[in-house]
């Protein structure tokens, strides 16, 4: 499973602004992708605490509150280490390289500066 965090309808529409419009055998690069971020459902609550918000798997914010929350996060200085995979028995249970979150916070700063004065939305 994973979450897509992109410019949403508000919060009670999550359905995206922008629909993708890349052929299927091309990058995925029309303007809808270039303004979402897929992570893994881990990976999106870890970002969803990151940035102080309660993890959720599924949710929306004001664009201008979550640019408030990815900017003060960026301002802070921590050093993310990162977390290696483990295995458990024969599932292997992903880990997450230093700085993702980190990334992730500076992409999401980016979609929420370009919804403007909408909601950005993430299932
Ligand atoms: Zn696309």
């Amino acid at each position: 499973m994973s979450a897509t965090f992109q410019p949403a309808r508000g919060p009670d529409d999550l359905r995206p602004i922008v629909r993708c419009t890349c052929p299927d055998d091309a990058p995925l690069t029309c303007p809808a992708c270039l303004l979402a971020l897929n992570v893994n459902e881990r990976d999106a609550a870890a970002l969803l605490e990151h940035i102080g918000l309660n993890p959720a798997p599924s949710g929306a914010i004001e664009a201008y509150r979550l640019t408030t929350l990815c900017k003060l996060r960026l301002a802070m200085y921590d050093a993310e280490g990162d977390i290696p995979a483990q295995a458990r028995g024969r599932v292997v249970v992903g880990g997450r390289a230093a700085g993702k979150l980190r990334a992730c916070t500076a992409q999401l700063l980016t979609i929420a500066r370009a919804a403007g004065d909408g909601w950005v939305g993430w299932s």
